[in-house]
Formats: structure tokens, sequence, C-alpha cells
């Protein structure tokens, strides 16, 4: 008996191991493993532009695997009302500071450069692969000069001090921020280089808030609109068209 239950548990740890699993018929499908989930859920992940099954417990992946292909339609329903990608490919239009600007791939050295006056990003590659490599990270580099400026700008209204600053692809928060021996570290996603520019400046005072108050009480909301004038609209601007930026950058 107790060898039995042996031989399940190595089996069900064999099983647990293999997951996230991808659905062979339907790779947009994500089955993710939960502990902690009392039944079979579905998440949209408008970031990764898939679904992920919750599967609470090895056992019931069979029952999960059913369930997702019954909501088939759902699922259609749902990835196909994602804003459309907007790939990194010469020729292509990008989201950038909240307009739209050309991708540019021009012969020859020169270093990458935007030029806002002609909305275009021009970034000289050999190849087509080298160049969305070479948009990406000229985006972070201007996400992190913008980020570190309205960080050091809000956190100086504040009488704080910032310490590291981290420019990542954050897939859920658009900045995060901790504070350490008085200095805040904060996180932020490059994508915000995408929005219009008075909503990156607002994720830079919201963070630069958590300074003083590391909840969202009303009193940090007061420390907020000391700062920033422009709160609402730009809460706004993320509820409604947050989506729109995690399409930057995303393949067809
Ligand atoms: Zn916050």
């Amino acid at each position: 008996m107790k060898f039995g239950t042996q031989n399940t548990n190595t089996a069900n740890k064999r099983v647990k191991q293999s997951f996230p699993l991808r659905d062979p018929n339907d790779p947009r499908v994500l089955y993710v493993l939960s502990d902690r989930a009392r039944r079979i859920s579905l998440r949209v992940k408008n970031a990764d532009r898939e679904v992920h099954v919750v599967v609470p417990g090895v056992r019931a992946f069979k029952k999960a695997q059913n369930f997702a292909r019954e909501q088939r339609d759902w699922i259609d329903v749902q990835l196909e009302s994602l804003p459309e990608p907007q790939p990194f490919i010469a020729g292509q239009e990008i989201l950038y500071q909240g307009q739209k600007f050309a991708l540019i791939s021009p012969s020859g050295r020169a270093r990458p450069r935007i030029v806002p006056e002609m909305k275009k990003i021009i970034v000289p590659s050999p190849d087509a692969e080298s160049f969305a490599g070479r948009v990406r990270r000229l985006l972070i580099r201007e996400a992190r000069a913008e980020l570190e400026a309205a960080s050091h700008h809000y956190a100086e209204k504040l009488g704080k001090r910032v310490g590291k600053i981290s420019v990542r692809d954050t897939a859920s928060r658009w900045g995060s921020c901790i504070t350490r021996n008085g200095e805040g570290h904060i996180s932020y996603s490059w994508r915000l280089i995408c929005a219009p520019p008075f909503v990156l400046d607002y994720v830079a005072a919201h963070e630069c808030a958590h300074m003083i108050e590391a909840n969202h009480s009303q009193a940090f909301w007061d420390v907020c609109d000391s700062i920033f004038d422009d709160v609402k609209l730009a809460k706004k601007w993320l509820r409604n068209h947050g989506s729109v930026l995690h399409a930057v950058g995303a393949d067809f």
C-alpha cells in the first residue's frame, strides 16, 4: 500500500514538473498549475497574447483541457479583441510617446536615433532580426532616460531621494517602489515610453509618492495630487489604452 502511494506521488511529481504546459492543439493556451487555486479558471494575458488555464492540482488537468476546449469561442473573442500587434519591422508604425512613429531601417552604420519632428525611429541594421532587437534596445534606453529624469524630479518635490532605478518588461505593473534606508528603489516598464509623456510622468510621480505612503490610501493619493496635476486623466489613459502598450513589439 505504501509503495502504491509512493508511485503515485512520484508520477504526480513528474507531471507537475512538466507545467506550465502549452496546449498541443492551440499554442495560445498555456496550462498553469496552481496549488492555491480552488477551481479551473481562464486568465487572459494581454502582454503575452495568450490565455492561461489555471489548473488546481495535477488531477484536474484532464478536466481543465476539456474546459479550455469548451471555451474555445470565448478564448477567440478575448484574444482577437486585443489591440493590433505593432511588431518591430521596418516600414511599420509603432506608438511612441503617444504618437505613431514610423520604423525606418536605412543601410549604413549610423547611430540609431529618434526624430520627433519627422515622427521617425531610424535604426540602421543589417537584417530584420537584429533590427527588432536594436529598436527594442533604443526604446529601453530612451525609457530609462525619461524615467530617471521624471523620478528625480518628483522625488525632489517630496524631499526624497531615488536610489536604484530598473527598467524592464513588467507584465502586470507599470511601476513599483520599495523604500530602503530612506531611498526609493523603483522598477518601471520600458513600455511607458510609448505612452503620452504625461502618463510616464504620472507613473513616476505615483512611484515617488510611495516613498511617503507605501499603500494606496487616501493619504497616498493626496501626496500624488500634491506633485502631479492630471492623476485622474493619466489613470484613465492607462485603464483604456494600457493594453496597447503591450502590443508594441508584439509579433503578428
Ligand atoms: Zn502604487
